[in-house]
């Protein structure tokens, strides 16, 4: 039994809607400031950018990389920095 591409996007929204729904109950209960909860949350979506390029998804329009039509990708590696 083989899952389809198809599949796997489902597969990886359902473990990203469920891994958002955990950061928002942790960022509604911790004490930290904005600013801390904004690098937060970067911190997170570059780990579920990274988790869905691994399956070869992009995390930005949710296709695979080879049809990804961004503009500017999502990459991990590349940081913005000032
Ligand atoms: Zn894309």
């Amino acid at each position: 039994m083989s899952t389809s591409p198809q599949g796997k996007i489902f597969e990886l929204l359902q473990v990203y809607n469920r891994s958002r729904e955990n950061i928002r109950l942790l960022v509604g209960m911790s004490s930290m400031a904005d600013y801390e909860k904004v690098g937060f949350i970067d911190a997170w979506q570059e780990e579920m950018a990274a988790y869905f390029e691994r399956y070869g998804y992009c995390f930005a329009c949710n296709r695979l990389l080879d049809r990804c039509s961004c503009e500017e990708p999502l990459n991990p590696s590349v940081r913005h920095t000032a």
